[in-house]
């Protein structure tokens, strides 16, 4: 529990953020402290040396000319030396060419030979500087040079740092207290940041929530980041989509039951009634038997209607393609829809421009031009015409179905490819629509990767242009 809790605290965006900002913080004042605690070290040792240097340098004349340096007793300079070597807490020797201890200002090792690199360089002209941090002192060597330029002896003075160490402990104690307020107020900023930054996160964590739980229908405005808000818009737009969806199915739902229902109502009326009387004449039953007859015929209908929709519907559904002669497919399509069409006198003429090949699946091509066809007749006028033409491009096949019938209402030609839409109801039920036909072929048109369009007029006919490519192509999943 406590792993898995620890874990989720790394994951959490505000505590990352936070993270983030402690190490940016703190992370370059640590590895500055010590950079800075060396320079100004070596800047310090370097300064005292060059000081030393000069210092030394200046005594070069009188400790020559005087021959102190080759033994000659002098004790002004001793006295000085030894002055300078205790105020430096110290120590001054003076060696002579032969690397041999002639004046030592601890008087121990004078006549000592001294056989030590900086000393050996010295001798032969350079002032040199050695910091030893063991003992914490500072060596400086610079040549003795006489007035023709030879290097006769070196002087090295010996100088503790031990001031040093207390600058640099007062450089880290200082150092310190601005490590522990940056650290603090770093901490406060990145607990800060990181709270308000996850903010609008849980905010809209917690609409989800009662938007899971169906307390809420869509996310609130969050006024925050430019992304929070996209995500928060594009939310609500996915959640607009599932409830269009949601509705539409519980309206098909509805539909489907009321339309299943309706034919099975007047079935039960019209048999309640004849059981309901005695002695009912033989052609009151014929009659009824009739109608019973008419709306098992239209429950069929529907339901065949719905089965043709319900397998186009479905994902997965799968093309049957072969090369059809649309052409000869249209004609026997007219050919069997032609009776019906004589019964209203309506004239059907099919004009072709060139004959076509192209690659459908027949069925469901069928139901295409028989749903078009079979409208263009049911919605027309007794005496009317139905005109269908077939053309192609390179690419394209097209077939126009167009008649001279009721028209469609402005407001309704938007909804006819609708399930269960019809635009005149009383009217459709007396001509013996489902509503579906035309949701069948949009589905159809849609799966060949086609085009339907419509054009129409009140009163005056409809036009359905549809356009299916010659090559089938299949859709990448
Ligand atoms: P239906 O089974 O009712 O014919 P459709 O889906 O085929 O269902 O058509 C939907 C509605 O569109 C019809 O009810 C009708 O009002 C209208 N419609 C379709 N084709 C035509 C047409 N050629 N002329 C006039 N109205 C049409």
């Amino acid at each position: 529990m406590k792993n898995k809790f620890s874990f989720l605290f790394f994951r959490s965006i505000g505590s990352r953020i936070a993270l983030i900002i402690i190490c940016v913080g703190i992370i370059p004042f640590l590895v500055c402290v010590p950079i800075s605690l060396r320079a100004f070290e070596s800047v310090s040792i370097h300064t005292d040396a060059t000081n030393l240097m000069a210092q030394a340098i200046s005594y070069n004349n009188q400790i020559v000319t005087s021959g102190y340096v080759t033994g000659e007793k002098n004790e002004v300079l001793d006295t000085e030396f030894k002055a300078i070597a205790d105020s430096y807490n110290g120590r001054i020797l003076i060696i002579n060419s032969s690397l041999k201890i002639v004046r030592d200002s601890f008087s121990v090792d004078v006549g000592k030979t001294v056989i030590w690199e900086n000393i050996i360089y010295s001798m032969q002209g350079e002032s040199l500087y050695y910091y030893d941090r063991l003992t914490n002192y500072l060596i400086v060597s610079v040549p003795l040079t006489n007035s023709e330029g030879d290097t006769v002896g070196v002087l090295v003075i010996n100088k503790s740092m031990d001031y040093l160490k207390q600058n640099e402990d007062v450089f880290v104690s200082y150092m310190m207290i601005m490590v522990v307020l940056i650290i603090s107020i770093t901490i406060v900023v990145a607990v800060v940041s990181g709270i308000r930054l996850s903010r609008p996160m849980k905010k809209m964590s917690n609409s989800l929530d009662s938007i899971i739980r169906e307390h809420d229908t869509v996310l609130p405005e969050v006024k925050s980041y430019i992304e929070m808000e996209n995500i928060a818009t594009k939310f609500n737009e996915v959640i607009g989509k599932l409830h269009a969806i949601d509705e539409s199915r519980q309206e098909f739902v509805s539909n489907v039951s009321h339309e299943l229902k309706t034919p099975l109502t007047s079935m039960k009326v019209l048999a309640d009634s004849l059981n309901g009387s005695e002695d009912v004449p033989i052609e009151m039953y014929k009659e009824f038997m009739l109608d019973i007859g008419a709306e098992i015929d239209r429950e069929t209908k529907i339901i065949n209607d719905l089965l043709s929709l319900v397998r186009m519907d479905k994902s997965g559904a799968v093309l049957n393609i072969t090369a059809v002669n649309i052409n000869e497919l249209i004609e026997h399509i007219l050919k069997r829809l032609k009776p019906i069409a004589e019964k209203a006198d309506i004239e059907v003429v099919f004009e072709s421009f060139r004959p076509i090949v192209a690659e459908v699946d027949e069925v469901k091509f069928t139901l295409v031009v028989t749903n078009l066809v079979e409208n263009a007749i049911k919605y027309n006028n007794e005496g009317g015409w139905v005109h269908i033409t077939l053309n192609s491009d390179h690419q394209f096949f097209y077939i126009k179905v167009e008649d001279n019938g009721l028209g469609i209402p402005e407001d309704s030609v938007d909804f006819i490819f609708d399930r269960f839409y019809r635009a005149d109801k009383s009217h459709s039920r007396e001509i013996g629509g489902t509503g579906l036909g035309l949701a069948i072929t949009k589905s159809s048109i849609a799966m060949h990767n086609g085009d339907i369009k419509v054009h129409s007029k009140l009163g005056e006919g409809s036009t359905f242009d549809v356009r299916i490519p010659l090559n089938y192509i299949e859709k990448e999943a």
